[in-house]
């Protein structure tokens, strides 16, 4: 299978090429030039397998340049650290199907990807001898997962940087207490936008960069979208062959536009129909919601809500599925991308109806997410983290659709206790993984939010060839 970028310049790659390259040299996002179409028949196979082997089947019609022996192998060994067998767990809600994402390391759906991907680097990185530096900024959870997925790894150093004293408690100890060597936490006294800012200044030092061989490991990466694909399979084959019915709908709490654009992928990839319609959801931050309900899709100020990691405006993700919207057209995409860049808006009124066929959404707003978390808590005793409920409201408001939903459980609700308490007065049990942070020794370098601090300290912890 060969990977295009969306935006048309740069030449098609494998699999793994693709995996290491991340952006495309033209500015664009990699996709596979095709997306395999899965008949009724092979799906109805599908029904027997435990997930790693499931995932094997979907992920091997992306990747042809991995030998079956060691795709498996590196399958295996990313969910062993689940502290489930099956990977995902599913639970019922009234007329809700939720389709948990959190029995991960880090207990947010991010380690099913991430996971996945520490693997791959390394497997990747020991065929031709190669290192790598990952550097990122985060506001919570895409940088725990990160770590917990190549920490320990000879080939890789890793550096995150943080908000100081701006992130949860949870999640700053998740993150500082992992004692490997190749781990560095750098608590950035300033906002998430100033570490944000400080890791593209790096990226845009395109001789540090290639001398230190800087990675990313944000969603733009296409091994993480594929690994994603994989559970909206095995959901539906939970919820709609089980059940004998035929379409599904998937309600999918959305910041970036990655899970759910794994979503689109696996609505391509399933049968026709069988995956009737994809509910995006938002908090407060409705860029995508606008963008599906108006075709607007124009840029406002980022707020913070309960569920920080959809507190994003530009969605990294978005010109992906562009591409599909555009019919596969790369000057449009390219010409629509670079228009938003300058005017941080698009009007794509003119695809409405299209949107229409894959999408339907809603933003929801604080008291509504505080509201739900304490209904299904009241009902059935079922704890929802914030962005789980972001999902599980915008479900209820399209229950006029009239078919399943299962809705994505992206976080533990112990991750965000504070809000949980707030909606439900009690904070919830504490899973064995959390239960001895706080004794735990913690590493972290603070530092100003100063371009040049950091370089210099990354560039004297740096792996580097020998
Ligand atoms: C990252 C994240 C999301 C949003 O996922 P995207 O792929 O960015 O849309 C939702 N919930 C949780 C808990 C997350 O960590």
């Amino acid at each position: 299978m060969l990977y295009l970028s969306t935006r048309g310049k740069s030449a098609a790659r494998s699999f793994t090429e693709a995996v290491m390259t991340g952006l495309a040299e033209d500015g664009g996002l990699l996709l596979p030039r095709a997306i395999p179409r899965i008949d009724r028949g092979t799906l109805e196979t599908w029904q027997t397998l435990n997930y790693t082997q499931l995932a094997f089947e979907v992920m091997s019609r992306f990747i042809d340049d991995i030998p079956t022996a060691d795709l498996k192998a590196l399958i295996k060994k990313s969910y062993a650290t689940f502290d489930v067998d099956e990977v995902v767990l599913h639970a019922h809600l009234d007329d809700l199907h939720i389709l948990e994402l959190f029995h991960g390391p880090t207990l947010a759906f991010k380690d099913i990807a991430l996971q996945f991907l520490g693997n791959l680097f390394e497997y990747l990185l020991d065929q031709n001898d190669g290192f790598l530096n990952i550097i990122g900024a985060t506001s919570g959870d895409t940088g725990s997962a990160a770590i917990h997925g190549v920490k320990g790894r000879k080939r890789i150093r890793i550096f995150i940087l943080h908000p100081h004293q701006r992130i949860s408690e949870v999640q700053e100890r998740q993150m500082t207490t992992v004692e490997d060597e190749n781990v560095y936490n750098i608590a950035v006294k300033g906002t998430f936008d100033d570490a944000q800012a400080i890791v593209k200044a790096i990226f845009g030092n395109k001789e540090f960069k290639d001398t230190y061989k800087l990675g990313a490991i944000n969603s733009i990466n296409w091994a993480r979208i594929l690994a994603q694909v994989v559970y909206y399979v095995q959901s539906y084959l939970h919820v709609a062959v089980h059940e004998k019915i035929n379409a599904i709908a998937f309600s999918v709490p959305t910041g970036n536009f990655g899970d759910i654009f794994a979503g689109y992928i696996a609505k391509k990839m399933l049968p026709e129909g069988a995956v009737s319609k994809l509910i995006l959801a938002t908090n407060a931050n409705d860029i995508l919601a606008r963008f599906v309900n108006k075709g607007d899709y124009s840029l406002g100020k980022v707020v913070e809500t309960s569920s920080p990691s959809m507190d994003i405006q530009a969605a990294s993700n978005f010109e992906r599925y562009l591409y599909y919207l555009m019919d596969c057209e790369p000057d449009l995409v390219r010409e629509s991308m670079l228009k938003f860049s300058v005017d941080g808006k698009l009007y794509l009124q003119d695809y409405l109806a299209h949107i229409k066929r894959d999408f339907v959404a809603s933003s929801v707003s604080e008291t509504e997410v505080l509201e739900t978390i304490r209904k299904y808590f009241k009902g059935h005793r079922y704890i929802l983290d914030p962005h789980t409920a972001v999902g599980v409201r915008a479900a209820e408001q399209h229950r006029d659709l009239g078919i399943p939903m299962v809705c994505l459980a992206t976080a533990h609700p112990a991750k965000f206790g504070a809000t949980v308490e707030k909606a439900i007065e009690r904070q919830p049990d504490i899973p064995a993984c959390l239960a001895g942070l706080a004794e735990k020794q913690s590493r972290c370098e603070v530092m100003d939010a100063d371009v040049e601090a950091v370089t210099a300290y990354i560039e004297q912890h740096a792996i580097r060839p020998t």
